[in-house]
């Protein structure tokens, strides 16, 4: 049927010549690109042209009521009589535990007035659209771990881990230790998670259809499902994105089958608030946050985001500090500087949260992670990281999603060792003894990977030996104009007498992402690093040899600094 319809859509360009009816179509196809662009444009949180409107659900606003006015005051059954015309819009729904109501307005509107409006409102103290997060898994495309494999076609001496083995000889995890994982839900029938399955007591035992422990939601047996994508408060997994979190997390440890979380033993819960796409509002968040932090989950993992800020998800934030809890967070997926561009929940300035970049099997950051000398705050495998998927199924897949939650499994293993230590002193350790890496130097506050080891022995780990900052090294003075010029090839030579290996210092490095690359090129001619993008400073790939040619090529200008390379260390 569809080729039909195009068949017939070409044969109606053809046949009609220039004339009014061929001119309104030309003009529809014309929209529907322009609008198609739009929409692109907006998914990839990248252009800010349409900067009133964001991410969000069309319609759809999350408002805090004033202090002195509380959504209990209201009778739930009847707060659309009571409120609705108050606001102007449809009560979608309250969340009580942060003074929240999600309200309904015209689609048609701009959220610019619709914000303005509610704002204005007396009873308002703030409003804001009902955000859209994303889960941090990049597209799941078999070949994209084999072509990272292809770019590090230097071999490093950096084979890390999380020292998981070492870590088990201590603790194994315990059955106390609550996670929730706010993501897509979890397959909690799964035998290799089964055992490490939350679950609500009284809902378990309570009767099916009524809300047992009075908590507002009916059958929450295993967690909730806020974004009410599937069966009512049940968060079964049909994503799979979830799944996998739980499987590094908690995977049941020493049964004989499947794979092995970092916790062989601990208490999963699941808070469905990502859709099947992989999409989640900021209405779901702030419910599955304040659940988790009521039914005692100690640790949050979350692998997802959005580059919208908001108040709501900072109060709920901050609520689950208060409890005591810590909340570790996927750093982004984008290649991009959070310090500059900070992406939410990773960059909330709340003293609990933990943002986590990828590392890739080479003790390497990954191309694709965020990173930020500021707000990222420790690195964790992150690329090609196999584990549970939905409906049995196994996958190896690649994102900031996947680092997020070995941190989390260390941190609750260690919790479970050391239940005293306050989330603030788990997370200052956490950060302490994790293991440097020269990758990470400059583009977290740690400098390092997550280990479990070092965190349950609580020493330091010893400093990294392929760190080229730790080597010798001569000044150098490679740089191109800032901006370069379109159009821009050059070539440069660095040579080191008697070095075995060498490594450059970028001391600034910022290019067009994709099209404007700088190869670092070894002796024999192969070529050791490509380097494109905004990349901040650091020490590049270590390079067999004495030598490294400098190849820079660019396309049309972009008004980009380029790049100056100040050092060569070498060893
Ligand atoms: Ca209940």
């Amino acid at each position: 049927m569809p080729q039909l319809n195009l068949s017939h859509r070409v044969q109606q360009q053809t046949m009609i010549s220039f004339n009014l009816v061929r001119f309104a179509f030309r003009s529809i196809k014309l929209l529907s690109h322009l609008f198609v662009a739009i929409l692109i444009a907006l998914s990839a949180s990248t252009l800010q042209a349409f900067d009133q409107e964001r991410d969000a659900v069309p319609g759809e606003y999350v408002i805090k009521l004033k202090p002195m006015f509380s959504t209990l005051d209201f009778n739930p059954q009847k707060l659309n009589v009571q409120l609705g015309s108050v606001l102007g819009a449809f009560v979608k729904s309250a969340l009580p535990s942060a003074n929240l109501l999600v309200v309904q307005r015209a689609v048609v509107e701009t959220q610019k007035s619709a914000i303005q409006e509610l704002s204005n409102n007396p009873l308002v103290e703030y409003a804001e659209p009902n955000l859209i997060y994303r889960s941090l898994k990049l597209p799941n495309d078999p070949d994209f771990a084999r072509q990272w494999g292809l770019k590090n076609s230097i071999v490093s001496q950096n084979s890390v881990d999380i020292d998981i083995e070492r870590a088990w000889d201590i603790t194994t995890g315990s059955e106390e230790m609550i996670v929730a994982i706010i993501d897509s839900g979890i397959d909690y029938n799964r035998p290799d998670l089964r055992a490490n399955i939350w679950t609500n007591e009284l809902e378990l035992n309570g009767k099916p259809g009524v809300d047992d422990d009075q908590n507002g939601y009916v059958d929450d047996i295993y967690g909730i499902n806020p974004i009410g994508d599937g069966s009512i408060n049940n968060p079964h997994d049909n994503s799979g994105h979830g799944t996998h979190c739980a499987g590094t997390i908690g995977g049941v440890g020493d049964n004989g089958h499947g794979i092995t979380g970092v916790n062989w033993k601990v208490k999963i819960m699941g808070l469905k608030f990502l859709r099947s796409t992989g999409e989640g509002t900021l209405e779901a968040a702030v419910k599955a946050i304040d659940y988790a932090v009521s039914k005692g989950a100690k640790v949050l993992s979350n692998s997802w985001g959005s580059y919208e800020s908001s108040l709501a998800l900072e109060e709920a934030i901050e609520r689950a500090h208060k409890a005591g809890a810590i909340f570790i967070a996927a750093a982004g997926n984008d290649g991009t500087n959070n310090d500059e561009k900070p992406i939410y929940p990773a960059s909330i300035d709340i003293p609990n949260v933990i943002s986590v970049a990828a590392i890739n099997q080479n003790g390497e950051m990954s191309g694709f992670s965020n990173w930020g000398a500021k707000t990222v705050d420790i690195g964790a495998p992150g690329v090609s990281i196999y584990g549970f998927w939905k409906n049995g199924e196994t996958k190896s897949v690649s994102g900031t999603s996947m680092a997020a939650p070995f941190v989390s499994g260390v941190a609750a293993l260690v919790w479970s060792h050391e239940p005293q230590l306050t989330n603030l002193e788990l997370k200052e350790r956490l950060l302490r003894t994790s293991r440097p890496l020269g990758s990470l130097r400059e583009k977290s506050t740690s400098y390092g990977m997550v280990n479990a080891y070092y965190a349950l022995i609580n020493e330091q780990h010893p400093p990294d030996p392929n760190d080229p900052a730790n080597w010798e090294s001569i000044p150098v003075s490679i740089e191109t104009d800032h901006p370069y010029a379109s159009y821009t090839k050059k070539t440069f030579e660095v040579h080191v007498p008697g070095a075995k290996e060498i490594s450059l210092y970028f001391e600034h490095f910022d290019t067009e992402k994709q099209m404007d690359e700088v190869k670092l090129i070894n002796k024999e001619g192969r070529i050791s690093h490509n380097i494109s993008g905004s990349r901040g400073r650091f020490y590049s790939r270590i390079i067999k040899g004495d030598t490294v040619k400098v190849e820079f090529k660019a396309d049309a200008s972009v008004e980009s600094y380029g790049f100056k390379i100040t050092k060569a260390a070498y060893r």
